[in-house]
């Protein structure tokens, strides 16, 4: 059998960040898996950090995590939501890696004497890499996302191998995404996408497709200006604008009939899509039937939600799934701790989630959220940090272990109910050494977990140091608390309290939750706030939960 010849198609942005490159990409991606070909994406970012492991949520949102462990740029959590696939580490490129990879290499001497330089050594290796992702991958096609901005230094050497791949691989297409400014209302102004353009044809890159960003819809006057200025024919300039779910943009794009540009110039198929099951869910989350869900996240990065971007997505996918609308309330942990009665805050909500974090700050703001949840039986969902606090919450209110913390942050606690995994304390580097990835854990029968996930064994994602600390299980089994899924070594996975619904997972669930898939959990305590809404919640303080 002759060799699948991949196809692959680069997304790049100009003008400025943050247009929502990612969404495009997925989008476009979403319009040919709907056509039964098998996708895969690639991102590419350029900075020097070998993988996200290392970064701030607060600078750059969320960390999010492969299968495999890669700690990668949270737009794999839109592929993913989108195309409703787990993806390898492989399909991410950073320039940590590229240059990681070619000093080993000359190190080792593979270079042969040579000396090293960006063309040819840097870009073969990034034409080898993205060809290989498509074998690898069996992939009809390959979607390339350019990480920053035409003309950017990060960038520059990753787009020569794109133009270089495109003369000798010819089956290519390139997709420019850009923003139209308006000074007043109407009139819109398309000489920078003119100039962005300008900048990439001086690249050697002729975009076959440009896709605007703008605050109104795109004129009929500016897409004839944008094709006049920039050789791209009318048709192939489409409209990315302001919508109320991401979810929306497939369904906008195929609308304006973006797959027959790219049957054109990649010498397709006319096939036609199927969008059923997609068009019910956006319906879903923009028609829901019912009114909306209030779900309070305490957390500590509040202040930038795209450090909670999977989360958020999770809870969209959850109130979809029970046709119900959503409002997230966004409480920053540390605010909590100054108020004598959380019931202030936390009244409204028909749900509170913990999600993950690191650090002291907020930890025992926190603690009073998951308090008052388990004293009023308002539905409680906890993430990674937020199960190993419903277990210091546990311990301390319902197994009188005054004190009792995980010692990430309290170092002498007399009760330390959350430590260390073993396998933690000889390390000594930060990047890439946490519990990584998808582990199998146990699900106990007859325990919430179990009848949400209908299956005895569950994979999911994990990014954390610290475990529940096995010498303290008995204890608050005796009192009470739910152990409903363990890892084969013995590793808590999941928590429940008895009285009312409280699930908490020492995996990040909310990785793998998918418009199609959602997340078991997520629609379970979706399910439970729809229970719980409108019922009075009882007083604060009270402390027999159960
Ligand atoms: N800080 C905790 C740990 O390292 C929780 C991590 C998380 O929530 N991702 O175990």
């Amino acid at each position: 059998m002759p060799e699948k010849k991949t196809k692959f198609i680069v997304i790049t942005g100009s003008i400025m960040s943050g247009l929502g490159k990612g969404i495009v990409t997925s989008s476009i991606a979403k319009l040919l898996q709907a056509r039964g070909f098998n996708v895969v994406p690639i991102k590419f970012d350029g900075y020097l950090n070998v993988d996200c492991g290392t970064m701030n949520p607060f600078r750059h949102g969320e960390v999010f995590v492969l299968d495999d462990g890669t700690e990668v740029d949270m737009d794999f959590g839109t592929y993913e939501r989108f195309l409703n696939k787990s993806l390898p580490g492989e399909c991410s490129i950073t320039g940590g890696k590229l240059f990681q990879k070619i000093i080993e290499k000359e190190r080792k001497g593979e270079y042969l004497g040579r000396d090293v330089q960006f063309v040819p050594h840097l870009t073969g290796e990034i034409k080898a890499w993205v060809q290989k992702v498509g074998r690898d991958n069996d992939a009809d096609f390959v979607l390339i996302e350019v990480g920053g901005t035409v003309g950017d230094l990060e960038n520059g050497y990753f787009i020569e191998a794109l133009r270089q791949l495109h003369f000798e691989h010819n089956n290519m297409a390139f997709v420019q995404l850009t923003y139209i400014p308006s000074l007043s209302v109407g009139e819109q102004k398309t000489k920078p996408t003119q100039q962005a353009t300008r900048l990439l044809q001086s690249l050697g890159i002729q975009p076959d497709i440009i896709i605007t960003r703008e605050q109104e819809k795109l004129t009929e006057e500016s897409k004839k200006k944008i094709s006049l200025y920039c050789n791209v024919a009318e048709e192939a300039v489409f409209d990315d604008p302001l919508l109320q779910t991401v979810y929306e943009l497939p369904l906008i794009l195929e609308k304006q009939g973006l797959y027959a540009q790219l049957a054109k110039k990649l010498d397709l198929p006319n096939k036609e899509a199927d969008l059923k099951e997609w068009h019910k869910n956006v319906t879903h989350i923009l028609q829901p039937k019912d009114r909306p869900l209030k779900i309070a996240i305490v957390g500590k990065y509040t202040a930038v939600k795209d450090a909670y971007i999977s989360v958020k997505e999770a809870l969209v996918h959850g109130a979809a799934a029970v046709n119900s609308g959503l409002e997230i309330g966004w409480i920053e942990a540390s605010d909590l701790e100054k108020l004598g009665d959380v019931a202030e805050v936390l009244a409204p909500y028909d749900g509170i989630l913990v999600p993950g974090g690191f650090g002291e700050r907020g930890i025992e703001g926190k603690i009073m959220a998951i308090r008052y949840a388990r004293e009023n039986k308002v539905p409680y969902l906890g993430l990674c940090l937020g199960l190993q606090l419903m277990v210091v919450e546990y311990a301390r209110y319902k197994c009188n272990l005054a004190n009792a913390n995980s010692t990430e942050f309290d170092k002498k606690t007399p009760h330390p109910v959350i430590d260390m995994l073993p396998e933690q304390h000889q390390i000594s580097k930060m990047g890439g050494t946490m519990r990584l990835g998808a582990y199998d854990c146990k699900v106990n029968a007859g325990t919430v977990a179990h009848a949400a996930y209908k299956s005895d064994t569950v994979s999911e994602r994990h990014r954390h140091r610290y475990e529940v600390n096995p010498n303290y299980v008995k204890e608050l089994e005796d009192h009470g608390l739910v152990v409903s899924a363990t890892h084969p070594k013995g590793v808590v996975e999941m928590t429940e309290w008895k009285g009312s619904f409280g699930v908490a997972t020492q995996a990040h669930i909310e990785l793998k939750s998918r418009l199609e898939t959602p997340g078991p959990l997520f629609v379970e305590f979706m399910k439970a706030a729809k229970d719980f809404r409108g019922k009075p919640s009882k007083s604060a303080g009270e402390t027999h939960g159960e």
